[in-house]
């Protein structure tokens, strides 16, 4: 009889081991993917997220034809949708890759808790991390803290395993089970359709996953180290959002920027893959405290003052705050569903600390709208700018949007693409458009307050009473 195959956030045919243990056990294999209840397993699901995740299925579905299979999807409880394919099958036998986030995991242990009592049989693996997060602890078995030490425990621990390959074809059971059409799921916006400018900037897939990884490695990976800070260069792999559903496994990138030439300095090579090391280190901290997206991990800043303004909040979102390099990141946001790290981090500073505003209003924002919403990395890095994270950046440190903007992004070309009110701006103004004379504004054909606004806020105020808040905290920094 047929085994079960539970894809989850793992899309993808490569390096994946709970597809490899279905194939090795020689019986047809049913591959399923349930959605599952928002805020349990899989969800919720940002909107953004919901669109990739509708390409994606198609994508996996299209790849698993060509082994001679097909995608079954259905729609409910996990464990209810288990059990009744069970029975139409005549299935005794379910594999799965685990995931890492509390809901998901909360819903797999009582899976495979049930269907073992039932005399089933129900095998997880591993492949959503390069390494198991029980694992990695420190000397006296606590997890890490800070960065560091977490990165040089996982060196100590070498390499990860090797990714393995597809296989060549699945056995297909005598009788399908009934799917639910993937239209039936309405994952795709209508009215309006705000994602009609994510086709130009993605592919959904794993084949897209592993062409886009061979580009990068060819083209921008020599200089990642340097580059990667400039929001205008075309310097990062863009794989987070083919990460995020699993397209493609962090072993795989990690084995293919092995033995590469000597061409490729190995500075850029260490810097790249420390950045990979970070979404580990961020599922690390969303392991050992699950209420990572909704708690201060450093309860120091419970107290925070935060202040709640939705007429700024909604500038912030809407990318018209006056601050052109904050506008940019926020409009390349709703364009594209992805921003630039750099600029997240200012505009994630800017929400904070300029405006007050608690972080987790950010969080929420970023995971409804990135096509890459992760809940370790989205909840760890608003944390890590809050100063409340693991290993953060203090919150005495607030970015200056002007000074960011300039030092990382000089000639404007960011700005110019994604605000395009001040593309005819003076490099010397484009930054700081509200310092700039009357004269230079009209050849420019930008009135303040009518094509782009005045700051929201003045930095200069803002940082002093971001700096009051923090001194209000009992235990200061
Ligand atoms: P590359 O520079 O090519 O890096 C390769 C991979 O390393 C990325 O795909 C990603 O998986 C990982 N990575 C890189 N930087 C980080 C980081 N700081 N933290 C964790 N992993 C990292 N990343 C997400 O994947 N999902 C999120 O929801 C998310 N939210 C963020 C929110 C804020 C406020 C900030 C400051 C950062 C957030 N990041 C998030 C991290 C980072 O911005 C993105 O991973 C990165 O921009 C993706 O682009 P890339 O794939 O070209 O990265």
């Amino acid at each position: 009889n047929p085994i079960l195959l539970w894809f989850r956030k793992d899309l993808r045919l490569d390096d994946n081991h709970a597809l490899q243990a279905a194939a090795a056990s020689g019986r047809p294999v049913v591959p399923i993917y349930i959605r599952e209840p928002e805020a349990k397993g899989c969800g919720p699901l940002g909107a953004a997220q919901r669109w990739w995740l509708h390409h994606s299925l198609a994508a996996l579905d299209k790849s698993l034809h060509g082994l001679g299979s097909k995608l079954v999807l259905r729609t409910g409880d996990a464990l209810s949708v288990i059990e009744r394919l069970l029975e139409e099958t005549g299935a005794e036998a379910i594999v799965w890759n685990r995931r890492y986030d509390p809901a998901g995991m909360a819903v797999d242990v009582g899976v495979k808790k049930t269907l073992r009592d039932a005399g089933m049989k129900a095998n997880s693996f591993a492949g959503q991390l390069l390494h198991e997060p029980s694992r990695v602890r420190t000397g006296t078995g606590n997890p890490y803290k800070t960065y560091t030490p977490f990165w040089r425990a996982l060196e100590q621990f070498g390499e990860p395993p090797f990714p393995i390959d597809a296989p060549a074809k699945l056995c297909a059971p005598g009788h399908w089970p009934l799917s639910d059409a993937l239209d039936s799921w309405s994952l795709l916006p209508t009215k309006p359709n705000w994602a009609s400018n994510f086709p130009d900037m993605w592919v959904p897939g794993e084949a897209a996953a592993r062409g886009k990884l061979g580009d990068f490695i060819e083209t921008a990976l020599d200089s990642y180290a340097v580059e990667r800070d400039f929001p205008d260069k075309p310097a990062t792999s863009m794989l987070s959002p083919h990460l995020a559903l699993g397209e493609i496994s962090p072993a795989r990138i990690w084995h293919a920027t092995r033995g590469l030439p000597k061409n490729i300095p190995t500075d850029n090579i260490v810097r790249f893959r420390k950045e990979v090391a970070w979404r580990e280190f961020c599922y690390h901290q969303l392991f050992h405290f699950p209420n990572l997206n909704s708690a201060n991990w450093n309860d120091r800043y419970d107290d925070f003052p935060w202040r709640s303004d939705a007429q700024l909040f909604d500038s912030w979102r809407r990318g018209q705050t006056g601050y052109p390099i904050v506008d940019a990141g926020m409009r390349q946001l709703w364009r594209h569903g992805w921003m630039h790290n750099r600029v997240r981090m200012i505009v994630a500073s800017f929400l904070i600390k300029d405006l007050l505003i608690d972080w987790r209003e950010g969080e929420a924002w970023f995971r409804d709208t990135l096509v890459d919403a992760d809940p370790a990395a989205n909840a760890a890095n608003w944390q890590w700018v809050a100063g409340s994270g693991a290993d953060a950046s203090p919150f005495f440190r607030i970015f200056n949007p002007v000074l960011q903007g300039e030092k990382f992004d000089s000639d404007g070309g960011y700005i110019r693409t994604f605000v395009p009110e001040l593309a005819d701006l003076d490099n010397k103004y484009i930054h700081r458009p509200f310092e700039a004379p009357d004269d230079v504004l009209r050849r420019a054909g930008v009135t303040l307050g009518q094509h782009y606004p005045r700051p929201i806020v003045d930095h200069a105020l803002a940082r002093r009473r971001a700096l009051d808040a923090l001194a209000s905290l009992k235990n200061d920094e």
